[in-house]
């Protein structure tokens, strides 16, 4: 029970989840901590009429999810996803949690660790890949998403930038933080600080 409760820390789940068991499992030579998740939600809202329903249809087949390290230890999340049916409509329906994007077998907390990782350049992609038990495609392919999100001009800045504070009452302070073109005259980016923001990541190649 000790055990569980000091995980249950470590994960920072959130209080939608609650841990059912933790095992051990060898996979590919690596010894795996799986915990086993459910959700705590007991009633849902229907996706097709709004209305909220208490009514739990099935529990569909448990899927697992690569998440963060666990005392060094690589882990994965074992989640049995409920299946609501609504009785106004008829409709059944998965519940929504945001452990990871559709279709992805990693969590989405095991994504952002990668994208910390990638920011760090003494670290290579494999290097990255192995530590956090994934193939180095995956790596690449979270690169690439997130480089996507970003404008032209920032994915390839020009030879020459200035960069200049202005003043601009933000979230972040009194300053907001200017990136200009100088050759070209033409203002590139404008961030709320020049300090650095958790969560939002400028990619300089
Ligand atoms: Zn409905």
């Amino acid at each position: 029970m000790e055990e569980l409760k000091e995980v249950e820390n470590l994960l920072k789940l959130g209080d939608q989840y609650k841990i059912i068991k933790i095992e051990e499992r060898d996979e590919k030579k690596r010894l795996k901590k799986i915990i086993y998740v459910e959700s705590k939600n007991k009633k849902a809202k229907c996706p097709s009429c709004d209305n909220y329903t208490r009514s739990i249809h099935d529990k569909l087949k448990p899927i697992e999810l690569k998440y963060l390290k666990i005392f060094e230890q690589d882990s994965k999340i074992s989640i049995i996803k409920k299946r609501f049916i609504c009785h106004v409509c008829n409709k059944k329906f998965t519940e929504k949690l945001d452990l990871n994007q559709k279709g992805k077998t990693i969590s989405n907390k095991l994504e952002q660790k990668i994208l910390k990782d990638l920011l760090n350049y003494n670290l290579s992609i494999k290097y990255i890949a192995n530590v956090n038990d994934v193939s180095s495609g995956i790596v690449r392919n979270i690169l690439k998403n997130a480089m996507s999100e970003y404008p032209e001009q920032l994915r390839l800045l020009p030879r020459v930038i200035s960069f200049d504070e202005f003043k601009a009452d933000t979230d972040y302070g009194k300053y907001s933080f200017i990136v200009n073109d100088l050759i070209h005259r033409k203002a590139l980016d404008v961030l709320p600080s020049r300090k650095k923001i958790p969560n939002t990541i400028l990619y300089v190649l």
